[in-house]
C-alpha cells in the first residue's frame, strides 16, 4: 500500500514516509492509493475479536507487511492499548432503546485523542530506532513540535514521553488552558517532554509553529515532526473503534443490526475514520452524522455546497437548522479576530476542518467520468484548485453532483451553547443518569434531531470524546441548579486526585516571539 497527496503529484510513498512526513510539500494531505475491501469471511472471523486484534486486522490492510510484519504490528499496538483503563479500550454503552454512546476517553488523558496518540507515538519510536539500526552510525531523532489549545498537547505528550530519539515540544497559551489539561501537561516530567507556557493566545502558539516549519534551515537541522490531525497514522488508528462499535452492539441486538454513527466534529479527523469504516464495507444503514458546534463550516456545507469561512447565508434559512423547538440559541458565541467562536466545547473550536481535503478528494474523484484514463490526477487538480480558492477567497462552492455526492454517505447538524447545556441536564436527570461533557453533547442533540430521518429500527452510536471531567466549566454551569448534584463525587474521578498538586515541570515564554523559541528548543534538544 502507498500513499498519495490530496492535491496531486506523481509521489507515492510509503506507510512509514507517510507518517513521518505529516503533510505533503504541495500543501496536501495523504490519503491511500485505495481504500482496502474487508476480507469476504470478516464478520464471521472478526466478530468477536478484541480491540487490540481488530486493530491489527484493520491496520494490515493499509500496511505492506515488508513494512511492518504482523508480529511487530500487534506488539505496537498492544503496547499501544496497555495504557488504557478499560478491557475493552473503547466500551460502549446503552444510554436509550436506540441510542449508545461509545466512550473513547478511557486512556490516559481521558480524551480520545489518546486512541490515535499512543499508537503514533510508538510508530514514531519504531521506524527511527530501525532506521539507526539498518544504518549503523546513524543518529535520526525527531524533535515533535506542536501549538495546543488542551486536548491535542496533553495526549501529544502521553503519546510521547520517555520515547527513544524524539523530542516533543508543547506551547500552549499561559493561563489559557484549563487547570486540569495544563496540569495533565505539564506534570510529566520525562526528559523528553518541554512545555512552553507562551504569554500569548493560542493564535499566537500556532504561529510560532507555522513559523518553525516553515524555517526550512531550522527543520532540517532539527528534523521537525508534527502529531496534528492530519497525520495519517491518527485517522487509521480511530477507524478501529467503529467496527469494535458495529460488532458490540451486533451482539446486544442480534445479527440484522442497524446503525448509525453520529460524530462531534472539529477537524474532521475522527468522523473521517468512519468514512474509510464504511467505504472498506462496514455496513452503516443511517447517514455517518456530522455534529458541529457554532462553529459550523462543516454544516452549512451540506446545507449549502458552500465550503466557507464566514457564514454568508441568512441564519438558520432551512428547518433544520433553527434551534430544537424549547431551547434557545439565541446567545451570541464570542468570536476572536480570526473568526473562530468560542464555544462550551473548545476542542472544537475551528474556522476550517483540515481533514476535509481529504473527502473532497473522494468526492470530486467520483465526480470525474469513471472511463477517464486520468481519474486520479483530475481529482487532485480538482482538489488544488478549491483549495487555492480557499485560501485566496476564503470560500469554495461546489458543484451540485459533488454536493449530492457528499449528502448520499453524511448528514450534518450544529448545535449551540444553549443545547450543549440543556443536553447535559436531560442526560444527567435521564435513565440511565448519565454525565457528558459538552463535545459528547453536541453529539447526542445532533443525534437527536437526526434520529427524526432514520427508520425506526436504525440504532445510534454517539462518539463520546472526553471524559466530562476535563470540562468542569460546561459540565458544572448546566447542573449547577440540580438538586443532589456534586461535581467532585459524581464526577471527578479519584485518578485525578492531587493531580493539580504534583511537581510540574514547564518553560515560561515571556513573549510571543519565534526567535526566543528557537533558542529554547536549540538549548533543550
Ligand atoms: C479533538 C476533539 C474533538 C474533534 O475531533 P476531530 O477529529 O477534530 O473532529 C472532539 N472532542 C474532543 C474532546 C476533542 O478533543
Amino acid at each position: 500500500m502507498k500513499y498519495f497527496s490530496t492535491r496531486g503529484g506523481p509521489q507515492e510513498l510509503s506507510f512509514e514516509e507517510t507518517v513521518l512526513t505529516g503533510l505533503a510539500p504541495n500543501g496536501g494531505l495523504y490519503i491511500p492509493t485505495t481504500i482496502p475491501k474487508l476480507p469476504q469471511n470478516w464478520q464471521s472471523a472478526w466478530q468477536n475479536y478484541s480491540f487490540v486484534d481488530l486493530s491489527v486486522a484493520v491496520l494490515s490492510l493499509y500496511i505492506s507487511r515488508e513494512e511492518i510484519s504482523e508480529s511487530e504490528l500487534r506488539n505496537l499496538v498492544v503496547k499501544s492499548y496497555a495504557s488504557f483503563r478499560h478491557p475493552e479500550v473503547t466500551p460502549l454503552k446503552k444510554l436509550g432503546d436506540k441510542k449508545y454512546v461509545l466512550e473513547l476517553w478511557h486512556g490516559p488523558t481521558w480524551a480520545f485523542k489518546d486512541v490515535a496518540l499512543q499508537l503514533l507515538g510508538n510508530l514514531f519510536e519504531f521506524f527511527l530506532q530501525r532506521r539507526n539500526e539498518q544504518n549503523s552510525g546513524a543518529n535520526e531523532k525527531l524533535t515533535v513540535v506542536g501549538a495546543t489549545s488542551g486536548d491535542t498537547g496533553s495526549a501529544a505528550i502521553y503519546g510521547l514521553r520517555n520515547k527513544a530519539n524524539i523530542s516533543i515540544f508543547i506551547l500552549h497559551p499561559k493561563g489559557r488552558v484549563s487547570p486540569i489539561q495544563e496540569a495533565q501537561m505539564t506534570t510529566v516530567t520525562d526528559a523528553n517532554v518541554h512545555n512552553l507556557a507562551v504569554k500569548g493566545t493560542f493564535d499566537d502558539c500556532q504561529d510560532i509553529v507555522k513559523a518553525l516549519f516553515a524555517d526550512s534551515e531550522f527543520n532540517a537541522k532539527h528534523h521537525l515532526g508534527a502529531v496534528n490531525s492530519i497525520n495519517w497514522a491518527r485517522i487509521l488508528a480511530q477507524t478501529v473503534y467503529y467496527f469494535l462499535a458495529y460488532f458490540s452492539l451486533r451482539r446486544a441486538v442480534g445479527e440484522d443490526v442497524q446503525v448509525q454513527f453520529v460524530v462531534p466534529t472539529g477537524n474532521f479527523g475522527d468522523i473521517l475514520a468512519g468514512y474509510y469504516a464504511k467505504q472498506m464495507g462496514l455496513p452503516m444503514a443511517g447517514k455517518l452524522g456530522v455534529a458541529t458546534n457554532a462553529n459550523d463550516i462543516l454544516a452549512r456545507f451540506w446545507k449549502t455546497g458552500r465550503y466557507e469561512k464566514a457564514d454568508s447565508s441568512p441564519q438558520y434559512d432551512t428547518p433544520s437548522m433553527q434551534p430544537a423547538a424549547g431551547s434557545s440559541d439565541g446567545k451570541q458565541a464570542t468570536q476572536d479576530a480570526s473568526g473562530v467562536k468560542e464555544t462550551l466545547s473548545p476542542a472544537m473550536d475551528i474556522l476550517v476542518s483540515s481533514n476535509f481535503e481529504r473527502l473532497l478528494w473522494y468526492l470530486a474523484y467520483e465526480n470525474v467520468p469513471a472511463d477517464d484514463n486520468d481519474r486520479r490526477g483530475k481529482a487532485g487538480e480538482i482538489v488544488a484548485g478549491w483549495m487555492s480558492q480557499m485560501k485566496s477567497n476564503g470560500k469554495v462552492e461546489v458543484p451540485t453532483a459533488v454536493l449530492e455526492i457528499a449528502r448520499r454517505d453524511f448528514c450534518a447538524e450544529r448545535v449551540g451553547d444553549e443545547e450543549i447545556l440543556t443536553t447535559i441536564q436531560s442526560h444527567f436527570l435521564g435513565n440511565p443518569s448519565y454525565v457528558v461533557d459538552p463535545h459528547t453533547a453536541v453529539g447526542l442533540c445532533a443525534a437527536k434531531r437526526l434520529s427524526q430521518y432514520n427508520s425506526l429500527s436504525v440504532a445510534q452510536i454517539i462518539l463520546s470524546t472526553a471524559h466530562p471531567a476535563k470540562f468542569s466549566e460546561a459540565v458544572s454551569t448546566a447542573l449547577k441548579d440540580t438538586p443532589n448534584f456534586n461535581f467532585e463525587s459524581e464526577v471527578m474521578p479519584r485518578e485525578f486526585d492531587g493531580l493539580l498538586q504534583k511537581e510540574r515541570r514547564v518553560v515560561d515564554v515571556e513573549s510571543a516571539d519565534v526567535e526566543l523559541v528557537k533558542s529554547i528548543i536549540e538549548a533543550k534538544v
